[in-house]
């Protein structure tokens, strides 16, 4: 097809097939490619909406050192030239990368072999250790390499789906789509769900288990010590192709009964279904990500749940299988290539003086590491210790996403050199580096990516990169070959890098290691232009396709003796995990929400994915908030020894008492004070060094505000100091949540217009009811709407909805412009509500107001309101909302 272009969504694991198509007024449509294995055509709602968020708003163009603009030259020298100074003086290990599962695969290969081959550090670490190091760990300990056995197929074969610790239907939207249309062919497909909290996932579970926090490991020796017992013990198998069963077995029976209820916090009868439906599924599916990865103890969690397929020997085959579903576009690739600190290129070991070897004569470098390097909470240690005089960071934001994340920030300030390559022109990091290096984005790169199935899908560019931003593999290419070493380097696009990287899978390998694409080793440019996805292993010889490769049902494990390890798990170390000090009562549990990603530098650009949840929120039980006096919507303080966080307070009966739920995202470019992450302290699981991101201890209390206020604004206000302020896009501006320390009898129009740096000269409209502590006011520039504010002493009830619609209006006579700061609509004019479905624009009040005219169920109100036509991603949702309706 003219004009479209086939790539890959920039997101999550999933990796889903988009096709771009531009029109000749410049303008991008989006759409889910058919042809793409992994999707189908389908695409959830961040997907749909990617053309928002492709603008040059606020991109970084040109090179900057300290804060001036410097040629790509001056900038590339300079890095250079320090790397080889430091490298002198204090050795390799004083200069440190920490990338990003968003680069692609060709970027990944290129950082891994500038830092350990040319550097001779293995000081590489990405933002994959935080989302999946675990399952690495635990597939290594098991298989003897990182390999993932199943294929996304299998969730369409098996009969019985277990989803542990992950929110599909929010975090990898389209695998959820899958196994909702499976369930339509399959009617006696089960679902099992097993999550602290009632996540919209519990919309297709026919079970839920809310588990204790880090109780899945005595679950899952509990679901082993059932199975040795039971007819699904497979001897032959476990005889035949693994090691150490019996010890993990023994371990398993060890556990009692009562201290598996009492970890888990499950009833017997909750337990007793679970254990039968795996025990009498053959094709059972276990899939996991972020709550099992993300804790002190998530090797061994990962290892519980294999051991259970082992002993099964329900792995490799269709529909059965161990499946860990990865959170970044790329943190697969990011691992085959060797961008954790602990691997080198092509999941060959740092550790392995043979693989040492391999990579050393291939890449012509004597300066390989003998030993791993730091992990990245150890890494920002280091920072912070003075023994990293260079760090290099890409396209992430650890000032955001790390444990401690005000301690990280303080590392980097102290950081000698902090070169930051990104898109974006601020990010909470960005703004700390010394020198910025303007980097592609999605839209403007190529290179490829590997989702959680082992497919590889192409990134295609559609659009020139803006000023002087280059791609990430060029840059790290430019410094190699400045610091001379140009024949390592002498790239002269992504496919010469990728057929180099295939050449190296191949390299001794023989089938003596997983991850081999030697069929790509000698293919030429027009071959990787038209690269379809494919699933490695794909060998010299092999014509690369997608077939739903599987591995390890016959054995065949990347072990020396090619067997698998039962690693003999126990529950040590969950206790501690456990306990609660009386002063930070509540367990703290970040994640994602539906519509926005990582650190928001993208979603944040795109009104329709800011609508669904607009501020950052905490997720509280109604009783504990009833004990402690805390309102739906009140702004409320979350504490402990690391710092503290404002944020709106959200009430629920789908978290269980004592826990609090709060969303990772929101950054200090979006909100006064939410970066949740500071809370997080450095714990991390000992064998992965992954960190325990779901169950910091804190405080929660009412946070004590004079008036709460909600405003839109035309402009973008700059500088806000405020005790309280989220902003969020809005279709013709922006949304601001805010709070002030004095009540709404002391505000005049001036201190407002003042405190949001509203740019306007003329008069405000303004209306004070000081009986019922409110007031409302609105500037306008001849008919346009410049801003209006609505202030009152407790949580505002208006229609944000319908506020925000009135800044693209014309607004020229007197009664009309009251309209706007009556802050509802009227008669005449249907609210919205809170808006549900992104893609169509539909509020929860058009949904009830359908269900009062007789839509009954998803489908009907997709009919009549469009809500859940598009993506699909909203359906979970708006079923709870029928739900909740029902019930009144
Ligand atoms: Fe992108 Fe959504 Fe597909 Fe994930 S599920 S790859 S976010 S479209």
């Amino acid at each position: 097809m003219e004009n479209v272009t086939r790539t890959t969504c920039p997101y999550c694991g999933v990796g889903c097939g988009v096709l771009i198509e531009k029109h000749p007024d410049g303008s991008v449509r989006v759409k889910g490619d058919p042809d793409h294995p992994a999707n189908s055509g389908r695409l959830c709602s961040k997907g749909t909406a990617l053309a928002d968020t492709i603008g040059l708003e606020d991109r970084l163009l040109y090179p900057q050192i300290n804060g001036k603009r410097a040629s790509w030259d001056e900038a590339l020298d300079s890095i250079a030239s320090r790397f080889r100074q430091i490298i002198a003086e204090d050795g390799p290990d004083a200069i440190a990368f920490y990338v990003s599962g968003q680069i692609l695969t060709e970027d990944y290969y290129a950082a891994n072999k500038l830092m350990k081959g040319a550097i001779g550090s293995a000081n590489i670490d990405t933002n994959s250790r935080l989302c999946m190091a675990s399952s690495v760990a635990g597939h290594k300990r098991a298989f003897g390499a990182d390999t993932v056995p199943g294929c996304y197929e299998d969730l369409e074969l098996a009969d019985l789906i277990i989803l542990t610790g992950t929110n599909l239907a929010w975090c990898h939207p389209v695998l959820y789509q899958r196994i909702v249309q499976a369930r339509k062919g399959n009617p006696d497909l089960k679902v099992i769900l097993i999550d602290p909290r009632r996540t919209m996932t519990a919309d297709i579970a026919d079970l839920h288990l809310p588990i204790s926090p880090d109780g899945d490991i005595a679950l899952f020796l509990g679901l082993l010590a059932e199975i040795s017992k039971s007819d699904c013990y497979n001897g032959d198998y476990v005889e035949a192709y693994t090691c150490g069963m019996q010890d993990a077995v023994s371990e398993a029976n060890a556990l009692s009964w009562d201290e598996i209820q009492s970890q888990t916090g499950l009833s017997a009868q909750e337990l007793r279904r679970f254990y039968d439906l795996f025990i009498n599924s053959e094709k059972t599916v276990t899939v996991y990500s972020q709550g099992v990865n993300q804790s002190r103890v998530g090797s061994n969690k990962v290892n519980a749940i294999i051991n259970c397929h082992l002993a099964t020997g329900r792995i490799g085959r269709p529909g059965m299988g161990p499946f860990s579903v990865t959170g970044q576009p790329n943190a697969m690739g990011g691992r085959e290539v060797g961008g954790l600190a602990n691997m080198l290129a092509c999941h060959m070991d740092i550790e392995n003086e043979a693989h040492r070897q391999i990579v050393g004569d291939f890449w012509q470098s004597d300066a390989l590491p003998t030993k791993p390097g730091l992990k990245a909470i150890d890494l920002f240690q280091a920072v912070a210790d003075g023994k990293i005089k260079a760090l290099w960071i890409m396209s992430t934001n650890p000032v955001v996403s790390m444990p401690d994340a005000n301690a990280v920030r303080a590392a980097i300030q102290s950081c000698p050199l902090v070169i930051v390559s990104d898109v974006q022109a601020h990010t909470d990091t960005l703004d700390l580096a010394h020198i910025k290096l303007p980097a592609a984005a999605w839209g403007e790169k190529d290179g490829t990516v590997t989702n959680s199935e082992r497919c590889i899908s192409r990134q295609r560019a559609f659009l020139p990169a803006p000023g002087e931003a280059r791609a990430d593999w060029w840059h790290m290419a430019e410094v190699g070959r400045r610091m001379g070493l140009e024949a390592q380097f002498d790239w002269q696009n992504p496919a010469d890098i990728f057929r180099e990287y295939a050449a190296l899978s191949a390299e001794h390998n023989n089938g003596t290691r997983d991850f081999d694409i030697g069929a790509w080793q000698d293919r030429d440019e027009e071959a990787y232009a038209s690269m379809e996805p494919f699933q490695w292993p794909a060998r010299a010889g092999d014509v690369p396709s997608h077939s739903n490769q599987r591995f390890f049902a016959t054995g065949g494990f990347f072990t020396p003796d090619r067997k698998a390890r039962a690693i003999a798990v126990t529950t040590d170390g969950v206790s501690q995990a456990q306990s609660t000090s009386p002063d930070h009562a509540f367990i703290l549990n970040t994640g994602r929400v539906r519509d926005h990603w990582h650190t928001m530098t993208r979603t944040a650009r795109s009104a329709r994915l800011s609508a669904h949840l607009s501020e950052p929120y905490c997720e509280i039980h109604i009783d504990d908030a009833k004990r402690l006096e805390i309102g739906d919507n009140d702004l409320v303080w979350i504490e402990n020894g690391l710092g503290r966080v404002t944020v709106r307070a959200m009430l629920s009966d789908r978290i269980q008492s004592g826990h609090l739920f709060v969303p990772m995202h929101w950054t200090d470019h979006y909100s006064a004070n939410a970066r949740i992450d500071q809370l997080v302290p450095s714990v991390k699981d000992p064998v992965s060094g992954q960190p325990a991101s779901k169950s910091a201890h804190v405080r929660i209390s009412r946070a004590r505000i004079g008036s709460y206020g909600f405003a839109v604004l035309r402009d973008k206000p700059q500088a806000l100091s405020l005790p309280y302020w989220t902003l969020a896009r809005c279709k013709d501006g922006w949304r601001l949540e805010f709070a002030l320390e004095e009540a709404p009898a002391v505000a005049t129009p001036e201190s407002i217009k003042a405190a949001l740096a509203i740019d306007c000269t003329t008069e405000p409209l303004a209306f004070f009811d000081l009986g019922k502590h409110r007031c409302r006011m609105a500037w306008f520039d001849g008919d346009k709407l410049v801003a209006s504010a609505f202030l009152a002493s407790e949580p505002l009830t208006l229609s944000r909805e319908f506020v925000s619609s009135q800044l693209g209006g014309i607004w020229s006579g007197i009664a009309q412009r009251a309209q706007v700061i009556a802050g509802v609509p009227g008669k005449e004019t249907p609210d919205k509500g809170k808006i549900i479905c992104a893609c169509m624009n539909v509020g929860l009040h058009e949904i009830a107001d359908a269900k009062s005219k007789g839509c009954c169920s998803v489908d009907a109100i997709g009919t009549a309101t469009g809500a859940g036509t598009n993506c699909g991603s909203c359906k979970p949702e708006i079923a709870e909302i029928l739900h909740d309706l029902a019930a009144e």
